[in-house]
């Protein structure tokens, strides 16, 4: 191991002849806290209050006290920060007019309701767990439900007396809200078309069942530095370049299939891609490798300072040789074998839309706008789908639903019942495309409203740009976020709207966007360009987007994306 704690050092000496001056003071030099290091001591709020109860423990007092006693007796820390490790974050109050953004605890902002989020992890969702997901929103949230760019479910309104009922449901179906948020290993990434796909490399499904089954919810995994996000896919589906952890699918020429592991992605307000460690990763080792990384995050990852704690600012200051020597020498004490890299794709495969799968039967993909649906709608789904004789559906990091195992001749009756429902299956590229977070609605950390704004600006973007449609031979991704958190990844979308307050030539602000264009993953990966002078009110939105749209159409060459 070649890190070293840092020294205490002084000013260096000066041949210079004696003058009266002040005498320097030793410097020293500032720790990130890394745990392999030595440093333990928490250095801010967030790790001392981890430190001093595991936030895992919540569960107990969730069901046990606060369920009993009501929202009042909830402690702050509980309440503002283990909360998430149990996927339970707190509601924006309604009413928030957009001009106060709240003491830095979130006072003011709070409303006594509950987000909470259910994990996916690429699991296929049989009729029994879709109806139970749409029975908990009916009965416990208002009828609200928004898929999430990361595969999720997410609720609104959830009461706290409720939560032990709603983990006893979905315990049921074997979901679970555990570590869906927090400074843990978040809801994992999976391929859409796992075991289906005719050109996926592997059925990558198996490794990601057994991370979730050995490591999530167990203490020495979910008390990292931060948030972790993992993709697995033997597919190029999803956005693997941009989760701390990723495995995507590739042949080795003599190995044969097998993962290649990626590490250090991240958005938000310092966005790097992951890069490659150059390992081959044979299927069945992956979860013993993902453990390996995980633990050298959770020990080397920074603990200093919140705003670079992700695992990305350890890895860009390592680089990848010595984020794999450490991994292979202290963590997995053999030695990973090299692999080549994976083709990237030069397509977004959001699956909406008709496919053939590899078995013959078909896959049915709907795009709900921004990932909106409701409980009532996935019950629906869940009868359109069983009288299509299909049992499965998966979620994508798309906002969208895909029906599985369709056979042929029962296709049209399921697209004809999916558009019946508010699921269309062959959309407009503009419903297609958006993409928004949770934005002001319900999120305390929002500036401006986004999914609502994209709910209401569709119907004038599909007229507005009607013309357009067929000269559209590849899409365009309008993506929204409430504010620099970037959870809809605007700086990969090719129109990124970043939610900021603008001030007006009369003083007042109005809500509206910071434009990033031309961002992309894959074989044009590249961070969308901040365009200092195109701040967009909310209002102007449509305006913005069909000129962009149309100079982009009368000046793009060939094959530009
Ligand atoms: Fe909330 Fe900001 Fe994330 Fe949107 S991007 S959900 S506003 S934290």
């Amino acid at each position: 191991m070649t890190l070293t704690p840092p020294q205490t050092t002084t000013a260096p000496a000066s041949d210079a002849p004696a003058a009266p001056r002040k005498r320097s003071r030793p410097t020293k030099r500032k720790t990130e806290a890394q745990w392999a290091l030595g440093y333990r001591e928490p250095q801010n709020p967030v790790e001392q209050w981890k430190k001093d109860d595991h936030p895992l423990n919540v569960r107990g007092r969730i069901t046990d006290l606060y369920a009993e006693l009501g929202h009042d007796a909830i402690d702050k820390n509980d309440l503002r920060g283990r909360f998430r490790w149990m996927g339970l974050y707190t509601q924006r109050a309604e009413g928030y007019d957009g001009t106060f953004t709240g003491d830095e605890n979130g006072d003011l902002l709070e409303s006594p309701y509950f987000m909470m989020r259910v994990r996916a992890d690429g699991q296929i969702l049989d009729l029994d767990r879709l109806r139970t997901i749409g029975g908990i929103s009916r009965d416990f949230a208002r009828d609200t439900l928004d898929i999430t760019n990361r595969q999720n479910f997410q609720y609104h309104w959830i009461e706290i007396e409720n939560v032990p009922e709603i983990w006893r449901r979905l315990g049921e179906v074997g979901m679970q809200t555990t570590s869906a948020c927090g400074d843990c290993p978040r809801g994992m990434l999976g391929s859409p078309l796992a075991g289906l796909a005719v050109d996926e490399v592997l059925d990558a499904s198996s490794a990601l069942d057994e991370i979730v089954r050995r490591y999530i919810g167990k203490p020495e995994y979910a008390n990292l530095p931060r948030k972790y996000k993992t993709s697995v896919s033997g597919l190029q589906d999803l956005p693997h370049e941009i989760n701390d952890i990723a495995f995507v699918g590739v042949n080795h020429p003599e190995h044969g299939p097998g993962l290649d592991l990626w590490v250090g992605g991240g958005l938000s307000t310092v966005p790097h891609f992951s890069v490659r460690l150059g390992a081959w990763v044979p299927l069945e080792d992956v979860p013993d490798v993902w453990e390996a990384v995980t633990c050298l995050f959770r020990d080397y990852g920074y603990r200093r300072l919140r705003s670079k704690n992700r695992f990305k600012f350890l890895v860009k200051d390592l680089g990848p040789e010595k984020i794999r020597e450490i991994l292979e020498t202290e963590y997995l004490g053999r030695k990973l074998l090299d692999g080549p890299a994976p083709e990237p794709v030069t397509k977004v495969r959001d699956h909406v839309g008709i496919q053939k799968l590899k078995n013959g039967k078909f896959a049915v993909g709907a795009a709900p706008v921004s990932g909106r649906v409701s409980g009532t709608m996935l019950l629906q789904l869940a009868d359109a789908v069983e009288r299509a004789g299909a049992t499965e559906v998966r979620t994508t990091p798309y906002q969208k639903l895909i029906v599985l195992n369709v056979e042929e001749d029962k296709v049209d009756q399921l697209v004809a019942e999916l558009e019946e429902i508010g699921l269309p299956t062959n959309p407009t590229p503009w419903r297609r495309g958006i993409m928004t977070c949770t934005g002001l609605e319900y999120c305390k950390l929002a500036f401006v409203e986004t999914r609502r704004r994209a709910i209401a600006l569709l119907p004038e973007l599909e007229e507005r740009m009607a013309d357009l449609n067929s000269q559209l031979d590849v899409p365009v991704t309008v993506h929204l976020n409430g504010c620099p958190n970037s959870c809809a990844r605007i700086q990969t979308a090719d129109i990124g709207f970043k939610g900021q307050l603008i001030e007006q030539p009369d003083g007042t602000k109005a809500e509206g966007f910071q434009v990033h264009l031309g961002g992309s993953l894959g074989a044009d990966l590249g961070f969308g360009r901040k365009v200092r002078q195109h701040k967009v009110l909310s209002a102007d939105l449509g305006d913005y987007i069909e000129r962009v749209v149309r100079n982009y159409i009368a000046q793009r060459e060939e094959n530009e994306r």
